[in-house]
């Protein structure tokens, strides 16, 4: 039987890890084997967390941070047993994670991906658009917007002053549009930058 695969994404701190664990727990809890693959350099204590509470789970989950990203490992340590593979940061995998998502499908797995949808400058992050057309299953989630509080966020605003794509910290804030315009525009940005 074909599998299935979900993605559940937004911007930084809109729970797409916590939404991701739910799941995970929710396949332990009803007796399925789950792998949690996450990109070794992005490495979120969310996850370190979940293994030590979830450790007691006599072996049906296993947690393996992925060299560089590299898809080819997901495809390479996935095993036979598995019925749910959760692929954490999807945005940080190589290229080739379409397709191995696509062949873990085939295999009958459930697929589950969490990633932002979006790079600080509003881009779509590395293959997740992608993975977003392949999906049964789409979920954005959202946190509410850290400077007026009132609308959804929709962008992960940089606070930091790097500049590349990548950059992993909790140097963000969300923001809904209207506000992560006016940063950008530098106004109000006393309230992004102490
Ligand atoms: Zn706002």
């Amino acid at each position: 039987m074909a599998g299935l695969v979900k993605v559940i994404t937004g911007e930084m701190f809109s729970g797409k890890s916590r939404e991701l664990a739910r799941l995970v727990r929710e396949s332990l809890s009803m007796g399925f084997r789950a792998q949690v693959f996450y990109p070794a350099h992005a490495v979120r204590g969310s996850w370190r967390d979940i293994d030590q509470r979830l450790s007691g789970v006599d072996g049906h989950l296993s947690l393996h941070p992925v060299p560089d990203g590299q898809a080819q490992y997901i495809a390479a340590w996935v095993r036979s047993e598995t019925d749910v593979v959760a692929i954490d940061e999807g945005q940080f995998f190589s290229d080739d994670i379409v397709g191995v998502v696509r062949g873990l499908r085939r295999q009958g797995k459930l697929v589950l991906i969490g990633g932002l949808d979006q790079d600080y400058l509003e881009n779509p992050f590395g293959r997740m658009g992608d993975l977003m057309c392949l999906a049964n299953e789409v979920v954005k989630v959202h946190a509410f917007c850290a400077a007026c509080g009132q609308a959804d966020a929709a962008v992960s605003h940089r606070v930091a002053r790097e500049s590349g794509q990548v950059w992993v910290g909790d140097d963000y804030l969300p923001l809904c549009e209207d506000c992560y315009l006016m940063a950008r525009n530098g106004q109000a940005m006393s309230l992004f930058v102490d």
